[in-house]
């Protein structure tokens, strides 16, 4: 999808701080991180989100990539957390699937925040 902006990324189109890469995924850090250890792990191909057909070697691909990904930003012992928002009511913003790896500082136990001016 030509409008997407991680298609462009997967592309090169949008310059990231590629953190890992294979044949399947790509993981860069986010732009405006909400940890000190931020990442995005994306496949090359556009899937809206995990209810789109993705293919099992791609979600399979997708996790594989966390621990590395983990192991690169130096918080594989530390521990880090690992969220996708699928769709609306999670706030999905881009809509190509992603899976966020956080982490490098302790987080708090709770992990569902809701909006409280929505339904
Ligand atoms: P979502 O809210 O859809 O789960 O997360 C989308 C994430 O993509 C956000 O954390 C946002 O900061 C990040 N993001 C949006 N545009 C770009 C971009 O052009 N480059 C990078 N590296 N991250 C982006
Ligand atoms: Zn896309």
């Amino acid at each position: 999808m030509s409008e997407c902006i991680f298609c462009m990324v997967a592309a090169g189109d949008i310059p990231a701080r590629v953190v890992y890469e294979d044949d399947t995924i790509i993981a860069f850090d986010d732009i405006a991180p909400q940890a000190p250890v931020h990442t995005l792990i994306i496949p090359r191909d556009h899937y809206e989100h995990l209810g789109s057909g993705v293919p099992a070697e791609v979600l399979s691909a997708l996790f594989a990539a966390v621990p590395k990904v983990a192991a690169a930003k130096g918080v594989e012992e530390s521990g880090y957390r690992v969220v996708v928002n699928n769709g609306r009511d999670a706030m999905q913003t881009v809509h190509h699937l992603h899976v966020h790896v956080f982490g490098g500082r302790a987080m708090a136990h709770g992990m569902v925040h809701f909006d409280e001016g929505r339904p």
